[in-house]
């Protein structure tokens, strides 16, 4: 066990103690994550996503005055007539205290969800007395609460004063992050460690190692013909795509834990015309750095490849937007004192790794060490059934409060290592 795990069994009678005052407020979570359920706000949903925000922002205000809004630029995406569209997103808000203290921690969550305006699931439905169905109540409304609830709590106490904190709500996770990426991973550089509030799993167990993501989208054109009278004019661009597609499909495992998933496709209009565009989206999961360099420059050599077929051409957009987050010696100090503190709570957990990825790995990509499923418990999030274990809003914010309160009393569990941004 590491030194950090070892000192929290002796002192943490008293750190159990002061996180008690959260259980008082369990009811009131519960109907605020009813109201927050029940605001859409899908990613492409900006208007709903402001008004989750705003929530948010308001209930802030009480522990601190710092708050800034931040309009992002538009997630530029490839749609399937093969243009660049611009889609406007919703705002992120970046909160602040003590940035001059001794430690400085980064605490984490996005506003949006997965799920559409045009979804027929916008409503909480009770299943049992502990656990509600709802969209985005696991991923992440009630994280967020989560969030706000350790906060509070650590604020109430005078240990408080040795912790600077800052929180970031970004609203484009669910899409990958494209717009907020770049300020998530500019205040990593300036913060010790990072608290996610992702969901965890309904045992209440921890996303471990993390694979990195790419996602792309590909527009092979050809030529249109009538497809009776002179088909041998033109050029099928759906022949060609899928070609390329189950050539892709070849990647998969051409590296370890290396997958490949082609996922949407459009193309044509009518059977009788040659097609001359085709449109597929394609997502790559890999597990270290150097498989995404290798899979960029398959993917050139492969496109280029096509783009010598007479009468084609292949086009590629997209990228890496995720490194793998991979658990080394600072991680494992930092999830052993969750699971030293998740048992004080009689609440024992471990860590698995995950092909799924999150913002963890884009703080981890820039060298700050971070958990990134600290949210509720729950299960079936991204469908119909998600739903949260209700008992998780007061539980886990004890258990983000116990991490702070332990750091403001004892220290990061591994040694400061951050060089930018002391001050
Ligand atoms: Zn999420």
């Amino acid at each position: 066990m590491n030194k950090a795990a070892d000192i929290c069994k002796h002192t943490s009678s008293d750190l159990l103690n002061r996180v008690q005052p959260i259980a008082s407020q369990q009811s009131l979570r519960e109907e605020q994550l009813i109201e927050l359920v029940e605001i859409n706000s899908s990613s492409l949903n900006p208007q709903g996503i402001n008004e989750v925000g705003e929530w948010f922002a308001n209930a802030f205000n009480k522990i601190s005055h710092d708050i800034e809004r931040i309009h992002l630029p538009p997630w530029e995406r490839v749609d399937f007539q093969g243009v660049v569209q611009q889609q406007t997103l919703g705002d992120l808000w970046r909160i602040k205290k003590r940035p001059h203290a001794k430690y400085q921690i980064l605490l984490t969550g996005h506003l949006d969800t997965v799920f559409p305006l045009s979804s027929p699931f916008q409503k909480a439905n009770r299943l049992q007395a502990e656990c509600l169905n709802a969209p985005g109540a696991a991923d992440m409304k009630g994280g967020l609460l989560v969030l706000l609830s350790a906060l509070e709590l650590l604020e109430s106490t005078p240990l408080a004063q040795q912790i600077g904190w800052t929180v970031l709500l970004n609203p484009d996770e669910e899409i990958g992050s494209p717009s907020s990426a770049a300020i998530l991973e500019e205040e990593a550089k300036t913060h010790d460690l990072g608290l996610i509030y992702e969901p965890a799993l309904p045992d209440g167990n921890l996303a471990g190692a993390r694979k990195g993501s790419g996602n792309f989208t590909c527009c092979v054109h050809g030529k249109a013909a009538h497809a009776g009278r002179e088909p041998e004019l033109g050029r099928n661009a759906i022949n060609k795509a899928a070609e390329l597609i189950l050539e892709l499909a070849q990647l998969n495992n051409a590296r370890p834990g290396l997958t490949l998933n082609t996922g949407m496709i459009n193309s044509g209009e009518t059977t009788n015309k040659v097609p001359d565009l085709a449109v597929f989206k394609f997502n790559i999961r890999i597990e270290t750095k150097d498989d995404a360099h290798w899979c960029t420059q398959h993917l050139e050599t492969l496109i280029s490849q096509y783009n010598e077929h007479d009468g084609y051409k292949a086009e590629l957009h997209g990228g890496f937007g995720r490194m793998p987050k991979q658990l080394d010696s600072q991680h494992l100090a930092l999830y052993s004192l969750v699971q030293e503190y998740s048992k004080q709570l009689n609440r024992p957990l471990t860590y698995a790794a995950t092909g799924g990825c999150c913002d963890g790995n884009n703080l981890a990509a820039v060298g700050l060490p971070n958990v990134d499923t600290l949210g509720v418990r729950g299960d079936f999030i991204h469908s119909h059934n998600e739903y949260i274990q209700l008992p998780s809003l007061t539980d886990r914010a004890q258990l983000s409060a116990l991490l702070l309160l332990h750091i403001a009393q004892h220290g990061l569990p591994f040694k400061q290592s951050r060089t930018g941004g002391i001050k």
